[in-house]
């Protein structure tokens, strides 16, 4: 087994995720290897289902239903894999396994203590887990920065993993911030300097020294980089910033980041394979096809709470060579009239996921627009529970429809509680999560789409539309075109072609399983759908 373990210093927000996920990349592809991530983060949840996203970014879902931060989305996408929970280490997760492990007596006459007990549980993960999945090269990224007291552990297990596996084994990359001063005009070391002392002094010695900066790295600063860490000045490696994080890859490739990894862990077999790739990047910069694209939520203040949609976005459009521009809008407190202005020249519109009241009467506007005036519309979990509203009201002439999640005292309920959430009382994981299946209705858009009568895609919801009114709904035209395999709950609904070019949604998250090469139907419909 082979490792890479992926550190961060001086500062966070750097991108530590998609530059591991860069990697990753490469050695899959140019050595053709099985790779898989291990992510550890030092908060104390047991997963961050429960944080705001305002505060935390997207929650990403897994297949297995596992809910796990937004840099599982960078590697799926990159890697064109399936990750699984257990990948994702966090401290609550392996403080309340070794906390389980003492009550049953495991350490039956010993003090439990954090080292050696926390930093061997962290161990036996980096061992056991690549072992499961039979996999060649393992990344481990550490969250954080490195002097975080909370990632302490993780960094302490890593230096002990490479004195037992060896250093052709396992190597470090150190990504730090190289700050330029505009008074001096000149990039400036020291604070990498200073987190490479601090990875030295918790016994990591770095191999690979990524300097993210606003442009390319100087030989000057490369040297000094490379002086204070022991290392060759081409072992420092450029990250500059880029307008697409898809480029990130090759240009670590230009640097020979790949080659020397394999080099150090002696790899064979190495032969530049990113082709399909590269040609992709080169379509998506070269699209010319302009087309706006609308995001109507809640979180709008934080793009990263809709990560995986926005790349969704951009690997429809890249196969389409559509240049999208995405556009943000806010709904709480909008009205019909706003809306009217707001939307006057967008050519598709998002309703993504969402939780609570506010912002969903102004959401239930911008659909109700795209319905009444042929805009392009794929509504994605609450997106579906609010053009089924819409649709109840304004055409069922179901008044006060409503979700109970919105409105307990609605005298109609058209999206209510799933029943095997009533007694839920536990907010951790106890959704409905993970990888569905839907049997699509024969000749639906949404089964042209899929290309095929079933689709599985990922969720993460408590309600449903509620069956009291499927027929109501389908007896005034619209069409529940994906329902879970039992009949009940339904996953995809339409309108007929007649009504709407392309008015679609899902009670799933079809933009978490969207990959770079491979992007989500549903999306690829709506894009294609703005140049009718
Ligand atoms: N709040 C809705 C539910 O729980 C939708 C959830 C979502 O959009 N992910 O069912």
């Amino acid at each position: 087994m082979k490792y890479i373990v992926v550190t961060g210093g001086v500062v966070s927000g750097i991108g530590k995720g998609v530059a591991s996920a860069s990697i990753a990349k490469l050695i899959q592809t140019n050595y053709d290897l099985k790779v898989m991530p291990i992510k550890c983060d030092g908060y104390l949840n047991v997963d961050p289902g429960t944080m705001n996203p305002i505060e935390h970014g997207e929650v990403f879902v897994m297949d297995d239903g596992g809910e796990v931060d937004m840099d599982f989305g960078h590697y799926e996408r990159f890697l064109n894999i399936t990750t699984k929970f257990s990948w994702n280490l966090t401290m609550g997760k392996i403080l309340s396994s070794i906390i389980e492990k003492e009550r049953k007596g495991l350490f039956l006459g010993k003090t439990t203590q954090f080292i050696p007990h926390v930093t061997n549980e962290i161990l036996e993960n980096f061992i056991r887990l690549p072992e499961k999945e039979n996999c060649d090269v393992c990344v481990i990224e550490i969250g954080g920065t490195i002097g975080d007291l909370e990632n302490a552990f993780y960094v302490e297990a890593v230096r002990q993993l490479q004195m037992k596996f060896g250093k052709d084994n396992v190597i470090f990359v150190h990504l730090t911030y190289v700050p330029m001063l505009s008074n001096v005009g000149e990039q400036k070391s020291k604070p990498t300097q200073q987190s490479v002392h601090l990875l030295m002094e918790q016994g990591i010695f770095p191999d690979f020294i990524l300097g993210r900066a606003k442009d390319p790295l100087s030989s000057a600063i490369k040297e000094k980089i490379g002086m204070y860490s022991n290392l060759d000045e081409d072992n420092i490696i450029s990250a500059p910033d880029v307008s697409n994080i898809y480029d990130i890859p090759l240009n670590f490739a230009k640097e020979k980041l790949d080659k020397k990894i394999g080099t150090k862990l002696k790899l064979l077999g190495y032969k530049n394979r990113m082709n399909l790739w590269a040609d992709l990047l080169h379509k998506m910069k070269n699209s010319k096809t302009k087309k706006k694209i609308l995001i109507a939520g809640k979180y709008t203040a934080l793009h990263d709470s809709y990560a995986s949609v926005i790349e969704a976005i951009k690997h429809a459009s890249a196969h389409l060579s559509i240049k999208p521009e995405i556009v943000w809008l806010d709904t709480s407190y909008l009205t019909y009239e706003q809306a009217k202005t707001k939307l006057k020249d967008i050519d598709a519109i998002i309703v993504p996921g969402g939780f609570g009241s506010r912002g969903t009467e102004g959401k239930i506007n911008v659909i109700k627009y795209a319905r009444e005036n042929n805009i392009p519309y794929l509504g994605l979990c609450f997106g579906l529970q609010l053009a089924t509203i819409e649709y109840a009201r304004t055409v069922c002439g179901l008044k006060d429809a409503n979700s109970t999640e919105i409105n307990t005292e609605t005298t109609n309920p058209i999206i209510d509680i799933l029943p095997e959430q009533k007694d839920v009382d536990k907010k951790g994981h106890t959704m409905r999560l993970g990888s569905q299946l839907a049997n699509l209705k024969p000749n639906s858009l949404t089964s042209k789409l899929y290309n095929s009568h079933n689709a599985s895609e990922r969720h993460r919801h408590r309600y449903e539309v509620n069956p009291d009114y499927h027929k109501i709904l389908e007896d005034k035209g619209l069409i529940l075109s994906g329902l879970s395999p039992n009949g009940r709950l339904v996953e995809y609904i339409e309108l007929p072609k007649e009504k709407h070019k392309y008015f679609i949604a899902t009670q799933a998250h079809p933009e978490l399983k969207s990959k770079f090469e491979e992007p989500n139907p549903l999306f690829f419909g709506l894009l294609k759908a703005t140049l009718e």
